[in-house]
C-alpha cells in the first residue's frame, strides 16, 4: 500500500474545454471515459470527491452577449444549462462503470438532477458517491470556477482541483511563446497581482478569503486526475 492521502474531500473543477478534447464535437467521450476511470480509482480508496463542471464546450454567456446583442442574464441562463448537459453525460458515463453518482442543479430541474441541497450533498459524498454540481451558481454573471471555489467552501472539501487543457500556470501564455516559464507553485496574491490567467478573480479571491489551497493541471495527461486527488506534487499548486 501507498502511503496516506493527503486529502478527504476533493473539488474536482473539469472545464468544459478540457471535456471537448480533440473532438469537432462539444464531448470527446474519451475524456469522459477517463475522467471517470481516474475518480473511480481513487473513490475506491475512500477519497471523497465532487466535481463541478463548466460549459465553455457548448456556451459561454460573456462572448454571446457580446457578439449577438443577447442581454448578458439570458445568455449566462444558457451557459449555465450547458454545464447541465456536460454533468449529465459525466455522470452516465461514471454510471455505466459502476460509480453511484448525483447530479445537484444549482436551479431546479429536478426531473432530471436534484436541486442542490448542501446536507444530501454531504450525505451522498459519506456514502461513496460522486457528486456533480451543475448549473455554476444558479447566478448569471458568474463563472464555474467560482462555483468550484463556493461549493468547496460549502461542503468543507479541502482543495480545488482544476483540471485544464495545460499542464498549469505559466508566467506567459505556452500556446504563444515557447519560452514561457512554467511555475511550480504561487500566492494567491501573485496571481491576482499579476494578473495570471488562472481564474476570474471572484473565484481566486473567494478561494483566498477560505484558505482553499488550488492545483491548476493538465487532465490529457494519463494518472493526472488520480494524482491530483491523492495530493501527489502535480501542476501548480496555488496558496497563501
Ligand atoms: N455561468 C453563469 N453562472 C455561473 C456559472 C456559469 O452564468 O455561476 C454561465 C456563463 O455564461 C458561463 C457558462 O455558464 O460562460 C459556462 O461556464 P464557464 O464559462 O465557467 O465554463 P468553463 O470555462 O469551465 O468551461
Amino acid at each position: 500500500e501507498s502511503s496516506k492521502p493527503k486529502w478527504r474531500r476533493v473539488l474536482l473543477k473539469v472545464s468544459g474545454e478540457a471535456l471537448a478534447g480533440d473532438q469537432a464535437q462539444n464531448i470527446d467521450p474519451k475524456v469522459t471515459m477517463s475522467i471517470a476511470r481516474e475518480v473511480a480509482a481513487v473513490t475506491r480508496h475512500g477519497i471523497e470527491a465532487a466535481l463541478v463542471v463548466g460549459g465553455g464546450n457548448i456556451f459561454r454567456g460573456a462572448s454571446w452577449a457580446g457578439s449577438s446583442g443577447l442581454d448578458r442574464s439570458s445568455a449566462d441562463y444558457i451557459g449555465m444549462l450547458a454545464t447541465v448537459m456536460n454533468a449529465i453525460f459525466l455522470q452516465a458515463t461514471m454510471e455505466s462503470i459502476g460509480i453511484p453518482t448525483r447530479v445537484q442543479t444549482a436551479f431546479r430541474m429536478s426531473e432530471v438532477a436534484e436541486p442542490y441541497i448542501r446536507r444530501r450533498a454531504v450525505r451522498h459524498l459519506e456514502k461513496g458517491r460522486v457528486v456533480i454540481f451543475a448549473a455554476g451558481t444558479g447566478n448569471p454573471f458568474f463563472t464555474t470556477d467560482t462555483a468550484a471555489a463556493l461549493r468547496c467552501a460549502e461542503i468543507n472539501a479541502e482543495v480545488v482541483l482544476k483540471a485544464t487543457n495545460v499542464d498549469g500556470v505559466f508566467d506567459d501564455d505556452p500556446k504563444g511563446n515557447p519560452q514561457a516559464g512554467f511555475l511550480d507553485t504561487l500566492t494567491y496574491q501573485d496571481v491576482i497581482k499579476k494578473d495570471l490567467s488562472v481564474m476570474d478573480l471572484t473565484a481566486i479571491t473567494l478561494c483566498q478569503e477560505n484558505n482553499i489551497p488550488v492545483v491548476v493541471f493538465n487532465l490529457n495527461k494519463p494518472g493526472n486526475i488520480e494524482k491530483a486527488i491523492k495530493g501527489e506534487r502535480v501542476g501548480t499548486l496555488i496558496g497563501a
